[in-house]
């Protein structure tokens, strides 16, 4: 059952609140697709009673279904009812109730009644509190008055919900057990009112249009506080909120929080499922914009080893991507918003790891008859009966386990008939079986936030019962070149001038990291013309890379244009081949200027911005993974800069390209990954351990 329209009820146990609206009154609030209405405030209980009927009545008669929660327990602790009723039905306690609340909006006989159910218990209690001045018998004033009544103080839902209120506590602030005893009446009459479209949970399967839950706003207080609008009273903005999020969920995470046992107490929606619920009734906010020194390294560093520059793009970049729903198909790639959380267990039920025979383990030494109970279990159709000790079943892999079976015996080690089969134990319990939720439990975090999405993931998400996720919009990363030297693959070029290599280059490789690709084409070494470029791309990116021009020369317009923003930081990094990388802020888009030459763009492009675009698109910041390999190469560096060298792995030895100059872009061609070696001077002799990373392991 899914539902259209969720109402949330702020319920109250006290007398008429007046005309004008007011807090601890009765508060409604509806929502259907993720939007709600206005919440309503309800001066007392009969209004309300009036509304909420006549409400679920228009719904039903637009043909849609709905989900009212309460914010007051459904039952008592266990023993109560039965104690009362002499029955253990919750309804025949939500019957006594309205056979007995008198209830006028400016007076009621919820406290003697209370007294009245405190004699029919040994020693005192377990009601108590007395907002009236007269005593009533029977009804301590002092919760420590109580004594000897033998019920237990709080349901199990109030032992899981921390700071929810015993329902024996009558009066006072935050007092619940008032708002029991005048709402149970209220809906023992809507359940006579709708009949059998009307399910109560969670003593019944919700199996027709209108449901009715117990609520508790608090339940989300986090995301209440976070949210509440200035002048706002609390109590409408809190069923605002609820209803809103419980109409925003996907319904499949619905029907998981829903699922719980029967219990006679009653229970709280949305118990073990909190996180999921504050992330969406207040989804994290919207990245504030980057600080325009961000990019500012210390004073004085005259070139600035790698690890620094690294160390400051890590402690001053921040997502920059917003927050949007997707459905599994859409995820691939895409940096997770939130935490995942497991929607049902996996497996869901108990199940059959292999084909063959089920019963009842174990299975003692020596030959095993078993009798063969009619029917079979089978992946998707499972057997609805029991099967009685001392038989087994024909049993498929994927199948859930029937009733009175916990282990199964392999179809090849068993000779079986029509009737019975016999083989050789012993066999321990629970052997080939998988336990019901031995992968994931329901409720657990499967995924953390920040994480990109893997293949994997998608299959991990899907068996645990998430059709969608939150994540980042995909980061729009502009890739331009600049330089009056350059013409584009393929058409003419003169002796002076040279292909664009590092374009085609960069937007390959930034689109394979899963980013969105927006090719601003090439920019002449021409001031304004640079500066019409930058600004429309900083209306159609997040992210700005270029490559050339981002030296301190006559013509490097990229670090002059950054310059004259104020957020320029032109970083003489001790790597090579690199050297010079200009970052700044443009119009508030981060933008990287490479260096031009094709290595130095690909090798910067690899080292500095791929971590860097990670944590802009929603990721955590990581480091490509390296492998020690022994060398095939000999060279000797000097101290003071970290160099990378292009390589390639032959018959388990790395070797390195035969040139490094850094405009050789055939060696990057050539080469599967790069050597790094590190900021001292180092000598390398063939046989040697050094650092290779793929490169793949700059990959995102
Ligand atoms: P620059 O950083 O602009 O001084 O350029 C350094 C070197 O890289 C020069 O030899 C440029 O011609 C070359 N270069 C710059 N951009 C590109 C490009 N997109 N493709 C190939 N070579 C380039
Ligand atoms: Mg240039």
């Amino acid at each position: 059952m899914s539902f259209d329209t969720f109402l949330m009820v702020d319920w109250s146990g006290g007398n008429d609140r007046g005309s004008t609206p007011k807090k601890d009154a009765i508060w409604v609030c509806a929502a259907r697709g993720g939007i709600a209405d206005d919440p309503v405030y309800l001066r007392n209980r009969a209004v309300a009673e009036a509304w909420i009927t006549a409400f679920i009545a228009d719904e039903r008669a637009a043909g849609r279904s709905v989900l009212a929660g309460f914010d007051f327990a459904f039952g008592y602790p266990a023993g109560f009812g039965h104690a009362l009723t002499g029955s253990d039905d919750p309804f025949a306690v939500w019957d006594w109730f309205a056979a007995r609340v008198k209830d006028a909006p400016d007076n009621n006989n919820r406290f003697d009644l209370a007294g009245q159910i405190n004699a029919l218990f040994p020693g005192i209690g377990p009601f108590w509190g007395n907002g009236r001045k007269r005593d009533i018998p029977h009804l301590p004033r002092k919760g420590l008055d109580r004594a000897n009544h033998g019920m237990r103080e709080k349901r199990s839902a109030e032992k899981q919900a921390k700071g929810a209120f015993p329902v024996w506590h009558l009066s006072g602030a935050g007092a619940v057990g008032s708002q029991v005893i005048m709402g149970l009446p209220v809906l023992s009459r809507l359940r006579a009112r709708f009949g059998d479209e009307l399910r109560v949970w969670p003593f019944e399967p919700l199996d027709q249009p209108i449901a009715i839950v117990e609520i508790w706003p608090s339940l989300i207080a986090k995301a209440v506080t976070a949210t509440m609008p200035d002048g706002q009273i609390k109590d409408a903005h809190q069923v605002a909120l609820l209803a809103q999020t419980l109409s925003r969920l996907p319904p499949d995470q619905v029907r998981a929080m829903l699922d719980v046992p029967y219990t006679v107490e009653g229970s709280i929606l949305g118990i073990g499922h909190v996180e999921m619920l504050e992330n969406i009734a207040c989804p994290p906010a919207a990245p504030p914009p980057l600080k325009n020194d961000c990019f500012a390294m210390p004073q004085g560093a005259h070139w600035t080893p790698v690890d620094d520059a690294l160390a400051h793009l890590r402690a001053h970049l921040a997502t920059v991507t917003d927050i949007e729903t997707v459905s599994l198909d859409q995820a691939a790639g895409r940096f997770l918003a939130a935490d995942v959380i497991a929607v049902r267990a996996h497996p869901p039920a108990p199940n059959a790891a292999v084909d063959g025979y089920g019963f009842a383990g174990p299975a003692g030494e020596g030959v095993q008859n078993m009798p063969l109970v009619a029917g079979r279990s089978a992946a998707g159709r499972p057997y609805d009966g029991a099967v009685p000790a001392g038989h087994a079943i024909r049993t498929l892999t994927g199948a859930n386990l029937p009733d009175g079976v916990d282990t199964v015996v392999l179809q090849e080690d068993v000779t079986a008939t029509q009737t019975a089969i016999a083989f050789h134990g012993p066999l321990k319990q629970g052997a080939n079986a998988r336990k019901a939720g031995e992968d994931l439990r329901q409720g657990q975090m499967i995924l953390p936030a920040h994480r990109r999405i893997t293949p994997a993931d998608l299959g991990t998400m899907a068996a645990a019962g998430v059709g969608q996720v939150q994540v980042r919009q995909r980061l729009r990363v502009g890739i331009l070149s600049t330089g009056d030297e350059l013409r584009d693959p393929g058409s003419h070029a003169d002796s002076g001038q040279i292909y664009d290599a590092n374009r085609p280059m960069l937007c390959a490789l930034i689109g394979r990291w899963g980013y969105d690709v927006v090719d601003l084409g090439r920019a002449p070494d021409d001031r304004p013309e640079l500066r019409a470029i930058l600004d429309d791309a900083a209306r159609r990116c997040d992210v700005i890379i270029s490559s050339g021009g981002a030296s301190a020369g006559d013509e490097d317009h990229m670090s002059a244009l950054l310059e004259g923003t104020g957020s320029l930081a032109l970083w003489r990094i001790a790597v090579k081949p690199g050297r010079p990388l200009a970052l700044g802020l443009w119009h508030g888009r981060p933008a990287f200027g490479l260096p031009g030459n094709p290595v130095a763009a690909m090798v910067c492009a690899m080292v500095f911005a791929a971590p860097a675009l990670r944590v802009l698109a929603g990721g955590d910041w990581t480091t490509a993974q390296g492998f020690q390999i022994p060398a095939a190469f000999s060279k000797s560096k000097k101290a003071g800069r970290r160099e990378y060298l292009r390589a390639r792995i032959t018959d388990g030895r790395v070797e390195i390209f035969a040139s490094e100059g850094s405009g050789r872009v055939s060696g990057l061609s050539w080469a599967t990954g790069l050597v790094e070696l590190g900021d001292a001077a180092q000598t390398v002799a063939p046989g040697d351990l050094v650092t290779y990373i793929p490169f793949g392991s700059f990959d995102p």
